[in-house]
């Protein structure tokens, strides 16, 4: 598909590109593709040089940032009214919670882990956006990333259901905030994607087969349709959506009893 010029003159933010295989990097290409200029950032300094790879082939800045740093968030501000004056978006595709809380139980996970999840994958939304506000064009628009997590039971995703279940509602919130300037605000729900993250939730595997087995489309998706569904709601082909939670799940999230579940009673049956 040619969206070669769609972006073109939009300046924006990405944050959370670890390596190849992020989701922030399926939604990078696909915004560079598409025209867009942007900065990308590196949450610590032994981190910077693979991610130079990144900001050569994008063409982007480079900033230190730690979302749970306030004077980083601070020095973030200046470095983007100076590099770009305006920002046009602002890519959040961020999560963190310690592996220890991503099996077992969610009654067991310990007070620090609850805080330092929820603090990293949705307080880091809020904060990203507060040091940002003013520098927002009135037609900007904010994307993060969550997961069907948010609104059903999945085996292990544990304390970052709650996680994901706070940043689809914060988004929600923050379209009314900031509505009035015609700033827009969405979400991606995207399907399991083999990434460093999530590769912290233990049975990962076993996820990501449900996943497929049970979705309407029978396929994983990849960081690039993940990406190209970004394009849609970082653009101004969806000027008049905002607060959306969009799926990018190959149809999952529609899913109650497939063929799959269906053969599965049937064989317990013959047994
Ligand atoms: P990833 O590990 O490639 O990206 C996560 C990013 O978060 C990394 O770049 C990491 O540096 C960054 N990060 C963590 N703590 C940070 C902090 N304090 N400050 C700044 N950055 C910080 O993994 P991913 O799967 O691409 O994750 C991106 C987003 O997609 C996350 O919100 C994740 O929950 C969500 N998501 C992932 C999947 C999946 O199956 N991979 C599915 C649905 C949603």
């Amino acid at each position: 598909m040619n969206t070669n010029r769609l972006m073109k003159g939009k300046k924006g933010l990405i944050v959370g590109v670890a390596n190849e295989r992020s989701i922030g990097y399926g939604i990078a290409k696909s915004l560079y593709n598409a025209g867009a200029t942007f900065a990308m950032s590196a949450r610590r300094e032994s981190v910077k040089k693979r991610l130079e790879v990144f900001s050569n082939e994008f063409n982007a800045k480079l900033y230190d940032l730690d979302l749970n740093n306030d004077e980083q968030l601070k020095q973030l501000n200046e470095s983007i009214k100076n590099d770009f004056g305006t920002l046009d978006f602002i890519v959040h595709s961020v999560a963190f919670a310690p592996k220890s809380a991503l099996k077992g139980r969610l009654i067991d996970t310990p007070r620090d882990a609850f805080n330092l999840a929820m603090e990293t994958s949705v307080f880091s939304l809020i904060a990203l956006i507060n040091s940002l506000e003013g520098l927002l064009s009135n037609n900007a628009s904010i994307l993060s990333i969550s997961y069907i997590g948010a609104s059903r039971y999945v085996l292990n995703y544990n304390v970052m259901g709650l996680c994901k279940a706070a940043l689809e509602c914060a988004s929600k919130y923050l379209a009314f905030e900031l509505g009035s300037k015609g700033i827009r605000i969405n979400v991606i729900s995207a399907g399991p994607i083999r990434t460093l993250a999530s590769s912290g939730i233990s049975d990962f595997k076993n996820i990501m087969d449900a996943s497929r087995n049970n979705s309407a489309l029978n396929k994983d998706v990849s960081i690039n349709e993940v990406g190209n569904s970004a394009l849609y709601l970082l653009s101004e082909l969806s000027s008049g959506v905002t607060g959306e939670i969009h799926f990018v799940d190959a149809g999952y999230n529609v899913s109650a009893i497939t063929a799959k579940v269906i053969d599965k009673v049937i064989d317990k049956d013959i047994d």
